[in-house]
């Protein structure tokens, strides 16, 4: 544990698979900080707009009346379970943590995050999360529009295939049906999508720190953090 007086905001953006959130929760329990993981946000929206069948197939156009009319009705939110020792993500009161890791949630998820109404409504519910500081949160566009004053703010990047593998293992962990070439074809899909979308693309914000993670283990990419996050808060 870390013990600090000053609450910071620290921000983790990067590309799909990067480590952001193993990162991102390492450091959260070791300053005592909210961690948040904004991508499951944008994650359980998609689960709604799956269920309630307003993403086509195969086009994966996503029906934005019908959804922008339904918006009122999803609540998320988040809730630690002791016994996994992990944040689960909730639904409208539904615990969907597993179901919004699957395949079809990550193959639309993209489509979802472009959506100017949708990045609206998340932006300001994350910011109210972080309004008292001492949080830790990861995705996108954290470092560039939620917390644009972050005291910290990395961006955090690997190869393509790394990340690809890396996400392989810890599906095939919990038992998830994927090819490693699915998992690396949709790495690359929602990077292209992220990057090159109007509404807060994924890019690195001019004060934000790149952390090329390819060749690090995860205590070495923790042991780097540590020294700027004590930079910062002594
Ligand atoms: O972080 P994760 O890979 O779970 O995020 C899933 C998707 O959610 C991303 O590929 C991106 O399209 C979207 N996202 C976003 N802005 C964030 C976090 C995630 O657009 N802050």
């Amino acid at each position: 544990m870390i013990s600090t007086s000053k609450k910071i905001t620290i921000a983790i953006d990067g590309y799909s698979s990067s480590g952001k959130s193993t990162l991102a929760k390492e450091i959260a329990r070791l300053l005592n900080y909210k961690y948040i993981d904004s991508g499951a946000m944008y994650r359980a929206v998609t689960l709604f707009a799956l269920r309630n069948n307003l993403i086509e197939n195969s086009s994966h156009r996503v029906n934005e009346e019908k959804l922008q009319k339904l918006i009122k009705e999803i609540h998320i939110n988040f809730k630690y379970n002791s016994d996994k020792k992990r944040q689960e993500t909730y639904l409208n009161d539904e615990n969907v943590e597993d179901e919004i890791r699957e395949m079809n949630v990550s193959n639309n998820v993209s489509f979802i995050g472009k959506i100017k109404f949708i990045r609206e409504k998340m932006v300001a519910f994350q910011r109210e999360m972080g309004k008292e500081k001492g949080i830790v949160m990861d995705g996108r566009d954290i470092g560039t529009v939620v917390f644009p004053k972050a005291e910290l703010k990395i961006f955090m990047n690997a190869k393509a295939e790394v990340r690809a593998r890396r996400r392989f293992i810890e599906l095939k962990e919990k038992n998830v049906e994927v090819s490693y070439e699915e998992i690396l074809e949709n790495v690359k899909n929602r990077d292209l999508i992220d990057e090159t979308r109007d509404e807060s693309p994924l890019i690195k914000a001019h004060d934000s720190i790149e952390l090329d993670n390819s060749n690090m283990t995860k205590q070495e990419q923790l042991d780097w953090i540590i020294g700027l996050v004590k930079e910062r808060i002594n």
